[in-house]
């Protein structure tokens, strides 16, 4: 007869394997003091065995409540009609795992999602009161993650932002017409209300917080969400332009984007043997740091002439070799906009050659003691009006040329933290 340790072990196996698809837990940025009476904290940044902006690397409890589900989502290895062995936690398990690892100093946190058991309130109101016994019963200041369920009540949903460090709401695929297709049983709508009411809660929240002080946190690491990619047919354009209007009208904190792992059985999908497409994720990750941290807007990277990305440059490369006409830029003139679309320079370059400006002009020897890539940025930066760019300056030439310094060196190993321009 099996123990209660080893049925817990046995479900964390099942349960921690299944929420391994899931890659929007790379976290936060938000901050959970201790006031001498509870449990641990958290600050600063997130979380789960991924890199925080910071190139840390941190761990989360990351499981589902359930791999049981009432839905029969095509890509989703927990689908209803997938032969698999099932389990499911109690509400107590869930919280005792969770502080026994945090005591342990395993984890920092718990990423929690789950199969839909009956329907979507009766999953959510348990995800919410293993969050809530965790606040308020054993005083637990780690991080938490919650995954809401779409069709949940708008009053679960505030609950879980009194709890929750972060909340998500997957999206699941880039249009409607696919999300038809593979996850029959789900609507678009059911997916963008919550998403809109956590963006209304949440600013809401911090803007009565900056008045009154003692109004409680909600959500404070803000909203992210997930998308599939290469299972359906979208093009990088589609995928992208979707992640922009997510930034734009939900205020997501983060749009993760996860390549389609084949698990067969289903003639709609790729099939076994498919490899993922994990470059194409690098690319769609670039791009999404070039909307958010460079300036970029998304159809100067994507658009009907250019619908996907190059899978053998970064897309800022990708974009200054479609744009020649605004090269060279002169280091000791331009402005910090400009100076972040140079390749080789990332933002970190970018602010230190501005503040070193101030103490005279940069020469090439500077330009390099201060870090920025020279085997890319030599063919886009003068540092004076006399100055001479290296080489040919056409679009083949220098693709060829950076190309040829070897993939290897310049198609960074796949990190969607990494900072690579
Ligand atoms: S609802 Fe979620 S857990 Fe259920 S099959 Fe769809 S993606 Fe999987």
């Amino acid at each position: 007869m099996k123990t209660s340790e080893s049925r817990i072990h046995e479900k964390l196996g099942i349960l921690a394997d299944a929420a391994k698809y899931d890659v929007s837990c790379a976290s936060s940025g938000s901050k959970r003091k201790n006031d001498n009476k509870g449990l641990g904290d958290s600050t600063g940044m997130g979380i789960c065995h991924s890199y925080t902006e910071d190139g840390r690397c941190v761990s989360l409890l990351k499981i589902l409540l359930t791999n049981y589900c009432i839905f029969d989502c095509a890509y989703c290895v927990s689908r209803k009609s997938n032969d698999i062995k099932r389990a499911a936690f109690t509400i107590e398990e869930v919280v005792e795992l969770t502080i026994n690892f945090y005591r342990r100093n395993y984890i920092e946190g718990l990423f929690l999602s789950s199969g839909i058991f009956k329907n979507a309130d009766f999953t959510m109101e348990r995800l919410v009161t293993i969050a809530r016994k965790l606040r308020t019963e054993h005083h637990f200041n780690g991080y938490i993650h919650l995954k809401t369920i779409p069709g949940a009540s708008e009053a679960l949903m505030k609950e879980a932002g009194l709890y929750a460090d972060r909340l998500s709401v997957n999206i699941e695929l880039p249009t409607e017409a696919s999300l038809k297709t593979l996850a029959p049983d789900k609507n678009y709508e059911e997916i963008f209300t919550p998403m809109s009411y956590l963006s209304e809660a949440i600013t809401e929240y911090k803007a009565e917080k900056a008045l009154i002080k003692s109004t409680p946190l909600f959500a404070p690491a803000g909203q992210s969400t997930q998308m599939v990619i290469g299972a359906t047919p979208e093009s990088d354009k589609d995928i992208m332009f979707q992640a922009n209007t997510l930034y734009q009208q939900f205020s997501m904190k983060r749009v993760y984007y996860s390549g389609y792992i084949p698990i067969g059985g289903d003639e709609r999908l790729p099939g076994i043997g498919t490899p993922p497409p994990l470059i194409r994720e690098h690319r769609l990750y670039q791009t999404d740091w070039l909307m958010r941290f460079y300036g970029f807007k998304v159809n100067e990277i994507v658009s009907d002439e250019h619908p996907n990305l190059d899978v053998d440059v970064d897309p800022k490369l990708s974009w200054a070799l479609r744009n020649l006409q605004e090269f060279p830029v002169d280091i000791n003139t331009a402005d910090y906009a400009m100076i972040l679309r140079v390749p080789g320079i990332g933002v970190g370059s970018a602010q230190k050659i501005i503040a070193a400006r101030k103490f005279g002009k940069l020469d090439w020897h500077q330009l390099k003691k201060i870090g920025v890539a020279m085997n890319r940025v030599k063919h886009f930066v003068v540092c004076s009006k006399q100055d001479v760019l290296f080489g040919d300056l056409t679009p083949g030439a220098i693709r060829h040329h950076i190309l040829s310094l070897g993939k290897s060196k310049y198609t960074a190993s796949y990190s969607p933290q990494l900072s690579l321009f």
